[in-house]
């Protein structure tokens, strides 16, 4: 039985799908106009927690990402130019070519992050014509406005706006008002009201413009989550994820412009994921800390490090990303990795241990009870960490039998469903692969000492004696070195 916090809800809830053995999820993507970041990640491998945390439930996911791929503008205001169109002027290349790179770039990192292929990944050009029929029922129903920009959205219309930020109409009115941000286009009646279509006139032939029966132009960025989210799963769907700060604007307006043209509840669930910072503060730009999965991967770390740092706290709250913690996270995994196998190449006489099985089978319902309550992993972890200590204790003094290994080697692989860590390709030591490893760093040991840079070789040395138990030992004739037994 899973909890999840609804925002809509403002409270932990059980969570019951609308249908019994299937869920609907989706989740606002990208906007692909520059490589994605860690911190647009985070959310990422929140939702691919909590999906797989479904699967394991016995639930099938359909798990919907879209591409925003026009109408995002700078800033998410109601003024501004389309960050796409913005990259594809700065890059000197269409903005279809701008689009199909970042693309690539975000499902190289996905997958590269472990993160389960989403069902579907539609892109907002492949459905405008779904975004004008919803723009069209909206109009019908009286709740749009023409200004000299575009087709507006009267916020004051819908009578439940702001019930997701839990804030009135007018105190989101306010709100807004308070905000730099947000610029007021000509003609607007209310600060809160946004734009489902935009006008501009097509300047080129690849020009992201498309004809409406309003005149030529482009969605709303609102409304593209709107209509592809019903599209794939329906007017009413299950779980909708994303950043808190989608909180007050996106999500608020995803709500008004779906129910206002069905009439009927868009989503039962709203999970939001809390921000990441580097180095204690706002990533940016200016200040150089936003790290891509793929620079970070240069710099020798491995995703999954990435990915085991994000998912250690809860999702709910705050994570401060550094390198020492990722390197920490690095440490962390491979010390799972060296238990994971020499749990597998067990040679053990040691008797069957009924108290120890208890304990195994305590910490692997400590770890799904934890994960079910409101996805808390940090909860989750410790527990999994808890069975592993317990486990090398017994390994160490000899006293861990066959069948225990093994039924813990099960049981972590069954954890590693929801962390996605890649237990079971490292539980297995491959042994060339490890020869290969040991001979570049004795090679590089013997360089960093022919350049007289000691430091860097007593570090290599003191490397393979605690990563790998191979002793060094300098001789007149070379270098010679061994397994530590
Ligand atoms: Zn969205």
């Amino acid at each position: 039985m899973l909890f999840l916090y609804n925002t809509l809800a403002h409270k932990k809830q059980k969570f019951e799908p609308i249908k019994a053995k299937a869920v609907s999820m989706y989740a606002c993507g990208p906007t692909v106009y520059s490589a994605p970041h860690i911190g647009n990640f985070r959310a990422y491998l929140e939702q691919d927690i909590l999906r797989r945390t479904l699967q394991h439930e016995g639930y099938k996911v359909t798990h919907v990402v879209n591409i925003t791929d026009v109408g995002h503008l700078v800033g998410d205001a109601n003024l501004g130019e389309d960050k796409v169109k913005l990259a594809a002027e700065r890059e000197h290349k269409s903005a279809r070519a701008v689009a199909d790179f970042y693309t690539g770039e975000f499902t190289k990192d996905l997958e590269q992050l472990n993160i389960l292929t989403p069902s579907v990944m539609p892109k907002a050009t492949d459905h405008i014509k779904e975004m004008l029929s919803l723009i069209e029922a909206l109009d019908k129903k009286g709740y749009l406005y023409k200004v000299p920009t575009g087709i507006y959205f009267d916020t004051s219309k819908f009578k439940e706006y702001g019930k997701l930020a839990k804030m009135t109409f007018e105190k989101l009115n306010k709100y807004l008002k308070a905000g730099a941000r947000v610029e007021r286009a000509a003609g607007l009646k209310n600060i809160t009201d946004f734009a489902v279509w935009r006008f501009r006139k097509r300047e080129s032939a690849d020009d992201m413009v498309w004809d409406s029966k309003w005149g030529e132009g482009f969605p709303g960025w609102h409304i593209e989550c709107s209509a592809m989210s019903m599209k794939y799963l329906g007017e009413t769907f299950d779980i909708h994820c994303g950043g808190i700060d989608h909180i007050p604007i996106h999500h608020t307006n995803e709500i008004a412009q779906s129910e206002a043209a069905t009439g009927k509840k868009f989503v039962n669930y709203w999970v939001h994921n809390n921000f990441l910072t580097v180095d204690g503060g706002k990533m940016a730009k200016s200040v150089g800390n936003i790290y891509t999965i793929s620079q970070l991967v240069e710099k020798g770390y491995s995703p999954i490090a990435v990915r085991y740092l994000l998912i250690s706290a809860h999702y709910r709250k705050k994570i401060n990303f550094t390198l020492e913690a990722l390197s920490n996270s690095a440490n962390t995994l491979n010390g799972i990795y060296s238990f994971l196998q020499r749990l597998s190449s067990l040679e053990s006489s040691a008797p069957l241990d009924k108290e120890f099985k208890m304990l195994a089978e305590e910490a692997h319902s400590k770890f799904f009870k934890d994960l079910n309550n409101d996805l808390n992993l940090p909860a989750a972890l410790s527990a999994m960490h808890n069975l592993i200590t317990e486990t090398n204790r017994k390994m160490g003094h000899d006293l861990l039998s066959k069948a225990d290994a093994k039924l813990v080697l099960e049981m972590m692989l069954e954890l590693d469903s929801i962390l996605g860590l890649q237990f079971e390709k490292n539980s297995k030591q491959d042994k060339k692969e490890i020869k290969g490893k040991i001979e570049k760093l004795i090679e590089e040991r013997e360089n960093a000492r022919k350049a007289k840079d000691f430091k860097k070789s007593d570090e290599i040395r003191e490397l393979l004696k605690n990563k790998y138990k191979i002793v060094i030992e300098d001789t007149k004739d070379g270098i010679r070195w061994h397994k530590e037994v």
